[in-house]
């Protein structure tokens, strides 16, 4: 069963000015544990892609499986990734680490401990009591990782997630985001405009169309390890 599959989806958004064709007929297999990216202009759809398989959204037409099952019905664990880090100003790093978990009731001391070793690696040990504005963008962003990284999905979504930061930082982030990935061998769809980061981090790059959008062509990136 793949991990995540969209048959014939399209998506028309209604709104106050009239119907907004997002994405027409798309079909989309992604086997479990693959990296896939997906690249295209802007206000192509690629959101909306994530949107349906976070179960967030409800295609105008076609179906959207993920692991087998209808997405918003299925009890996969997805986890969320956005260019914003969304931390809570009031809480310190790591109360904001620990929402993901919160959210699930997992017992308390065995998600602190994990929450706090995820930390560590993170290099952060040191600012587990500081507030996110007391942080560089780096290392929020490497808390909202680490929020997402505790709930353990079995579908990680990252849309942009890298795009406001600095150059310097975000080749490091991309490289530790990838090697949590790979490590876990998670399922992982990166939306992204920057063709280069998609084809570094990616097994699969999928370009899609202007909007409404149609896959227009897929890359195999195949580095030939393993
Ligand atoms: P991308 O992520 O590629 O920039 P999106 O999926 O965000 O594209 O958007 C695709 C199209 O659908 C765009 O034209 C956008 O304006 C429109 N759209 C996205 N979300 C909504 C919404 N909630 N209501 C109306 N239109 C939307
Ligand atoms: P160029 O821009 O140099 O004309 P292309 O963009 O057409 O080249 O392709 C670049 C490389 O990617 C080529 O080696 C081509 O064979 C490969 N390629 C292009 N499309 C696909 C695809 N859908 N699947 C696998 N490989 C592809």
């Amino acid at each position: 069963v793949p991990a995540v599959e969209l048959r014939d989806v399209s998506v028309t958004y209604q709104t106050p000015k009239g119907e907004i064709p997002a994405l027409a007929g798309i079909n989309l297999g992604i086997a479990a544990g693959e990296f896939v990216a997906i690249v295209g202009p802007s206000g192509c759809g690629k959101s909306t892609i994530l949107s349906l398989i976070a179960g967030l959204l409800k295609p105008t037409a076609g179906d959207i499986l993920v692991s087998g099952e209808r997405a918003g019905l299925h009890s996969t664990r997805v986890g969320y990734m956005l260019q914003q880090d969304y931390l809570l100003p009031w809480r310190t790093v790591r109360e904001n680490a620990l929402l993901g978990l919160e959210l699930m009731k997992e017992v308390r001391t065995e998600r602190e401990k994990k929450v706090e070793a995820l930390l560590e690696n993170y290099g952060l040990g040191h600012f587990l009591h500081h507030h996110p504005q007391e942080l560089s963008g780096g290392m929020r962003q490497r808390v909202a990782l680490v929020r997402t990284l505790a709930v353990e999905p079995e579908i990680f979504l990252l849309d942009e997630p890298f795009s406001a930061l600095d150059y310097q930082t975000r080749t490091t982030i991309q490289e530790e985001v990838w090697r949590a990935l790979r490590a876990s061998r998670r399922t992982t769809i990166l939306v992204t405009h920057d063709v280069v980061e998609a084809v570094a981090m990616s097994d699969r790059v999928i370009v899609l169309s202007a909007r409404p959008a149609e896959i227009k062509r897929e890359l195999v990136i195949d580095f030939g390890v393993e």
